[in-house]
């Protein structure tokens, strides 16, 4: 027999920094740089997810588009399946992209309100489809994307509004499903909705991860959301890893006051 493959690790990101600087204004006084995120080191093994907490202005969302490839770096490194994504011509960023997806916190912000369902939904494959393929295959991808979060195929030919807050998000997940991606960088997924809402969309994304063996980059502000979702989790303080290991034992045995503070504000 053949020893069966080692499985890759789908995400690793090395020491990886972000400095904004901000440019001499009249308002704002002389030039000045903040380091949002310094020497920031993980690894995501596909199947596993991650929860990225802090308080807000920690850096989450800043390493979140990093990971993402939608923000340079100024240090450091970022490797889906061992590709540096960063490096990634377009063309091959385009074909990476395919493997990863991203959720953001608003889901009105981030549909646009212009647009019918139908094309939201498919617009991270339209840049992907071949000539081959018509339109009715992409209403058909559409179409199965949606009934995985639990809405119908009369939907595609609605516009946003037409929805509440969590269908919108469920659309949001069904557009980053439609590419089959192993890996969902979601910012603050829920944070927008009802609590009850909250508990039905969480549900959703822990099912699809069950059932498609997802992996996800959770990034909350909510320790119990991160402690319901994620595998392990990483601590950030003013862009900094104060504590990261397995979610449980974070939890339990946290060592770091910051986190202790973060994980009493839960009610
Ligand atoms: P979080 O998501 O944890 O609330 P962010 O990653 O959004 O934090 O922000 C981290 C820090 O970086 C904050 O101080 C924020 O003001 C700053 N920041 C984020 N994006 C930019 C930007 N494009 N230009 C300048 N500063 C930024
Ligand atoms: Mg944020």
């Amino acid at each position: 027999m053949t020893p069966s493959p080692i499985k890759p690790t789908l995400l690793e990101v090395r020491q990886l920094g972000r400095r904004f600087v901000m440019p001499r204004s009249a308002m704002w006084g002389p030039a000045s740089s903040l380091q949002a995120l310094s020497d920031v080191s993980l690894s995501l093994k596909a199947g596993k997810s991650l929860g990225i907490v802090g308080e807000s202005g920690s850096g989450k969302s800043t390493l979140a588009r990093l990971v993402m490839a939608l923000d340079q770096p100024t240090e450091g490194q970022v490797l889906f399946n061992g590709v540096d994504v960063h490096k990634a011509g377009t063309s091959q960023l385009r074909h990476l992209r395919s493997g990863f997806q991203m959720v953001f916190q608003d889901p009105y912000g981030s549909l646009d309100p212009r647009q019918k369902v139908l094309s939201i939904v498919t617009e991270p494959i339209q840049t992907l489809a071949k000539p081959s393929d018509g339109r009715s295959a992409l209403r058909e991808r559409a179409a199965e994307a949606l009934s995985e979060v639990g809405l119908r195929t009369a939907d595609l030919d609605k516009y946003p509004h037409e929805f509440s807050g969590g269908q919108r998000q469920r659309i949001a997940i069904a557009r980053a499903l439609i590419t089959r991606p192993a890996l969902i960088v979601a910012d603050e997924p829920v944070s927008a909705l009802d609590v009850s809402v909250q508990a039905q969309v969480l549900n959703l994304m822990m099912d699809l991860q069950d059932r498609y063996g997802l992996s996800y980059l959770l990034v909350s502000h909510d320790l119990a959301v991160v402690n319901l979702m994620c595998d392990d989790v990483l601590v950030l303080q003013s862009g900094q890893v104060v504590e990261q290991g397995p979610a449980a034992h974070i939890f339990q045995h946290a060592e770091h006051p910051y986190t202790r503070m973060l994980i009493s504000a839960v009610p």
